[in-house]
């Protein structure tokens, strides 16, 4: 699997990205690809990858399934736009009705259709606020919900946030549970937690005045961190106590991640919104927002929508993905993966000093690193050397966390055992390496 990156063709076209592109765009590898298939990629140069990233949570269906390909050329040289907010189209229409009929809501549902995850956000609290008259949102700790200005007011990492203020009035901040971090019990963190969103309702804003509670069920880019179920519990009450609107934010662990279509099946208690996007149409650009009809309604005639928002590609790739998780497969599968992931994790936890958590649900697992597990000191430069010597040798992964010292893996889950044990190989490999030359750290 070894690789020679960046090779010359990619050092080219990263040249020519660094002179037309700005640099605010990140990006985690130095390759250009040029194909792929299943859980394979291929850089311009020829080297070919196992993809342990699946386009940050998008490809959970594999690069280009091949009945996505054919609906999307099928669909292409028959109409390839016409625009939601000029009358309607069937694909337009039958994703949404498996859409509602999906979600984990009861009663009827009704869905709007957008290009982005943070599109699908900002359908999200724009409905919220019109169904309460209430202006005031709550979002936590860690949490992404995107870079529009609106998303990244609720975006919670000041890294992503710096020079782009001032931001959205009227969005408070709770901390999250991330008992890992906190150093306590998962019991212990939602407890804390849960006094800190109380305080918060005396201290900064009254409770009639909050439109929506938006959470991530799992935590991504602040480190594929579960929402402990007891506090997901807690929300729902307080939001149906309250009148509030819960909005779940599944845009990176929805479509089949963590083994249930959405992760919220796992948590026991309904949303009455929520968000899905990345592996929706298994690359298309799409959103979905989808929540309790009486709520979705409540946004005024041509307040939502856009033109491309929901065009038929997308429409069709995201049918065709949906018909691919219908009979379970992928999501037994996601437990596979999970567990095998889980499994290895368990063995790194034993052996290798500077793993200091392995966590997440189903196939949504992240490995945190630190610098010693007594003061778990984030260690986010041995990530980057982990990172960088995994692609160095054929495996694709990507760094997350609030202190950037998580390496998330988000394989497609059509990958073939051997392509997942292989991928672990060489991550294991990693570990150790740069354990080693960091000196191992204190168990
Ligand atoms: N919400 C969550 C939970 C996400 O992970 C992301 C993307 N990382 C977004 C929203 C924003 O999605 P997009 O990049 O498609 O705007």
């Amino acid at each position: 699997l070894r690789t020679t990156i960046p090779g010359p063709r990619s050092r080219e076209l990263l040249e020519r990205r660094a002179a037309a592109v700005p640099n605010g765009l990140y990006k985690a590898h130095q390759i250009a690809i040029e194909s792929a298939s299943g859980a394979l990629v291929t850089d311009v140069d020829g080297n070919t990858f196992i993809d342990f990233v699946g386009g940050i949570g998008v490809l959970n269906a594999g690069h280009c399934p091949p009945s996505v390909v054919a609906a999307i050329q099928e669909q292409a040289a028959k109409l390839i736009h016409f625009s939601a907010l000029v009358g309607t189209y069937e694909p337009y229409i039958a994703l949404c009705e498996r859409l509602n009929a999906l979600a984990p809501i009861s009663g009827p549902c009704k869905t709007i259709l957008s290009n982005s995850g943070a599109e699908g956000v900002e359908n999200a609290i724009k409905i919220a606020r019109a169904a309460t008259g209430r202006q005031a949102i709550i979002a936590f700790e860690g949490a992404y919900h995107g870079r529009t200005l609106l998303t990244l007011t609720l975006t919670s990492k000041y890294t992503f946030k710096k020079t782009f203020g001032p931001f959205a009035p009227e969005v408070y901040r709770a901390p999250f549970p991330a008992a890992y971090r906190m150093g306590v019990s998962e019991e212990e963190a939602v407890e804390r937690c849960w006094e800190a969103f109380e305080r918060i309702l005396v201290a900064h804003v009254g409770p009639e005045a909050i439109a929506a509670v938006i959470i991530e069920p799992v935590q991504g880019e602040g480190g594929f961190i579960p929402t402990p179920r007891e506090f997901m519990r807690r929300l729902r009450d307080f939001c149906t106590r309250n009148g509030s609107i819960l909005i779940a934010d599944e845009v990176q662990c929805g479509f089949g991640r963590t083994g249930t279509l959405f992760a919220m099946e796992q948590m026991a208690v309904e949303p009455d919104i929520l968000v899905s996007a990345k592996s929706i149409a298994a690359g298309m650009p799409l959103a979905a927002t989808t929540g309790r009809a009486a709520i979705m309604d409540k946004a005024h005639i041509g307040g939502i929508g856009g033109t491309y928002g929901g065009n038929p590609l997308a429409c069709v790739a995201a049918l065709e993905v949906v018909r691919m998780f219908d009979d379970g497969e992928l999501l037994r599968r996601a437990k596979q993966i999970g567990a095998i992931v889980r499994e290895r994790g368990a063995i790194w936890l034993r052996d290798i000093p500077l793993v200091g958590n392995v966590r997440g649900l189903g196939a949504m697992l992240a490995i945190e690193l630190v610098k010693d597990r007594a003061t778990r000191a984030p260690a986010a430069d041995e990530v980057l050397e982990v990172v960088q010597y995994c692609a160095e040798h054929g495996v694709l992964t990507m760094r997350a966390g609030l202190y950037a010292n998580c390496i998330r893996l988000l394989m497609p889950l059509v990958i073939t055992d051997d392509q997942l044990h292989e991928g672990l190989d060489v991550l294991e490999e990693a570990l150790h390496v740069v354990a080693q030359q960091k000196g191992g750290g204190h168990g």
